[in-house]
C-alpha cells in the first residue's frame, strides 16, 4: 500500500511504487561548502539517494547553488519561517523544497512559494510536528494527539490542494513512537500522497537507531511510507544512512551491499568472535553485491543453518573452517579465518561469481568438521529448527521427536543432526530445555 501518487525529488522517484528512497540531512553549515560538500560526498556513498540541508540564513541559500551543482544525490532545501529563503531555495535549483506551510508567514506567503515551485516544477515536502500544532488543534492535541496530528496534515494538504498543487510529499513528525505509527496509519488512508517517515529526535546511534527500527519498520512492513530519514544525534551522517539501510534490507524491501548473518554465540563458542564478526562486516562494506556471508562460533552444531550462505567461517579454538553454500571449502588455522574467507569470496568475484574448490582441501575440512561436529548437542539452532518443526504441525513434531528417539523415519529437511537416537549415537531428549518435548509430554 504505497501511495498513489508519485513525485521526483531529482531523478529520485518518491511514491507511487517506487523502492523505499533513503534520505539523511547533513549535519554542516550549509554555507561552508568545503564540509557539506564532503558530508554530501560520505552519505552518497553510504547510499543515501537523496540529502537534506539547512538553509537558515542568506549564506547558505548562497551556497545552495554550487551544492546542486556538485552534490552527486538530490538536494532538498530544510527551510523554517523564512518564505523569501524558500523562493531563492527554489530559483537556486533546489530538487525539493521542505517547509512547514504553518509557519512560512500566512497563506499568502505558502501562495507566492507554491506558484514559483509550479514555474520552476519543484516538488515541496509539507509537515507538521507534534511539538508547534496549529492553535486550534491544540485541545484535539491534548485529547487525541494521533487525531490533532493527522487533522494538521490533512489540512495543510487541503491547502495545498486549494492552491492546485500536488508535486509533494507528507510528513507528520512525532518524537513518540506509538503516535507515529497510529497517525502514519490514519494519513495512509486518507490522502493519495507519498509520506515521508521519520521518528523525530529518536536519540542516539542505539537507542534512536531501535526506535526508528521499530516505528518505521512497522509502517514499512505494512507497506506504509516511500522515504525515509533516520534521525540520529551523531556529526556522522552516514551512520543514519547505514540504519536506513538496515531496516529495509532486514524487511526485504531493498538490497545493498552483502548481508551478515552471526550466531548469537553460546557457552560453546571457541574463539574471539565478537573481534572476527566486527572484522568482516568493516571488510564487507568495500563489498557491492548482496552475497551472504555468515560467521557461526563453533562447528558444534556442524553448518547448520548457515548452509545457504555464499560464504562463511565456523572455528573453534585452533582450526576453523570456511564453507560455501553448506560445502567445507578449506581448514585454515583460527588467527587466519577472515583473511582466508576474504581470499575465497575474492577468487568468487574473480571467476565470474564462481565458488573455487580444491577437492583435497574440502576433503581435509570436511574430516575436520566430522570430527567437531556433535550432532547430539542441543545447541540454540537446533532448539529452533526443533520449535519451528513443531509449529508446523502435529505430524512433523512426531517426526523429529520420532527421528530423536531413534524410533522412525529421518527428521525432516532442515533439522540437521536431529537424526539421532537412544539406540543411536546416544542423543537423548532433554526435557528440561527441548521446547518440543515440553510441549509434547506431560510432565506429571
Ligand atoms: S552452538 Fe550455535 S550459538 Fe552457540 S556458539 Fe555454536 S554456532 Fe554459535
Amino acid at each position: 500500500m504505497s501511495s498513489k501518487r508519485q513525485i521526483h525529488v531529482g531523478p529520485v522517484p518518491i511514491g507511487g511504487g517506487a523502492p523505499v528512497a533513503v534520505q539523511t540531512m547533513t549535519k554542516t553549515e550549509t554555507a561552508n561548502l568545503a564540509a557539506t560538500m564532503e558530508q554530501i560526498r560520505t552519505v552518497a556513498e553510504a547510499g543515501a539517494d537523496i540529502v537534506r540541508v539547512a538553509v537558515p540564513r542568506e549564506q547558505d541559500v548562497e551556497a545552495l547553488r554550487t551544492i546542486v551543482a556538485e552534490s552527486p544525490i538530490p538536494i532538498i532545501a530544510d527551510i523554517h519561517f523564512n518564505h523569501t529563503l524558500a523562493l531563492k531555495a527554489i530559483e537556486a535549483g533546489a530538487h525539493c523544497v521542505r517547509l512547514n506551510p504553518g509557519n512560512i508567514g500566512g497563506p499568502e506567503k505558502v501562495a507566492e512559494v507554491i506558484a514559483l515551485a509550479k514555474l520552476h516544477g519543484t516538488p515541496l515536502r509539507v509537515g507538521v510536528n507534534s511539538g508547534s500544532l496549529p492553535k486550534h488543534l491544540r485541545e484535539l492535541e491534548y485529547e487525541n494527539p494521533v487525531e490533532a496530528l493527522v487533522t494538521a496534515a490533512t489540512e495543510t494538504v487541503e491547502l495545498m490542494e486549494r492552491l492546485d498543487f500536488e508535486n509533494f510529499k507528507v510528513s507528520m513528525k512525532s518524537t513518540s513512537v506509538p503516535n507515529t505509527i497510529a497517525s502514519n496509519r490514519l494519513l495512509a488512508e486518507r490522502i493519495p500522497y507519498p509520506l515521508h517517515l521519520g521518528v523525530t529526535e529518536a536519540g542516539t546511534k542505539w537507542s534512536g537507531s531501535l526506535k526508528s527500527a521499530v516505528g518505521l519498520g512497522t509502517l514499512l512492513a505494512d507497506g506504509i511510507g516511500d522515504t525515509i530519514r533516520i534521525s540520529l544525534s551523531t556529526f556522522h551522517a552516514e551512520e543514519e544512512v547505514k540504519v536506513a539501510w538496515e531496516i529495509l534490507k532486514a524487511l526485504k524491501l531493498r538490497q545493498r551491499g552483502p548481508d551478515l548473518i552471526a550466531c548469537p554465540t553460546c557457552g560453546r563458542l571457541q574463539f574471539d568472535m565478537d573481534k572476527v564478526v566486527v572484522e568482516v562486516e568493516q571488510r564487507l562494506e568495500a563489498y557491492e553485491d548482496p552475497i551472504e556471508v555468515s560467521v557461526l562460533g563453533c562447528a558444534v552444531n556442524g553448518i547448520g543453518e548457515a548452509r545457504h550462505a555464499d560464504f562463511g567461517i565456523t572455528g573453534a579454538k585452533d582450526m576453523g573452517m570456511i564453507y560455501s553454500k553448506g560445502e567445507p571449502l578449506k581448514k585454515v588455522p583460527t588467527e587466519q579465518l577472515v583473511e582466508e574467507l576474504f581470499k575465497e569470496i575474492d577468487r568468487y568475484y574473480a571467476a565470474g561469481k564462481t565458488v573455487q574448490r580444491d577437492e583435497g582441501a574440502a576433503e581435509e575440512a570436511r574430516r575436520w568438521l566430522a570430527e567437531n561436529e556433535d550432532e547430539t548437542a542441543m545447541t540454540p539452532e537446533r532448539i529452533a529448527m526443533l520449535e519451528a518443526a513443531a509449529a508446523e504441525n502435529d505430524e512433523a513434531a512426531d517426526a523429529v521427536l520420532e527421528s530423536m528417539l531413534g524410533e522412525g523415519p529421518a527428521a525432516p529437511a532442515g533439522v540437521a543432526g536431529a537424526t539421532n537416537g537412544n539406540g543411536g549415537n546416544g542423543a537423548v531428549m532433554d526435557e528440561a530445555v527441548s521446547p518440543v518435548a515440553g510441549r509434547r509430554f506431560s510432565r506429571d
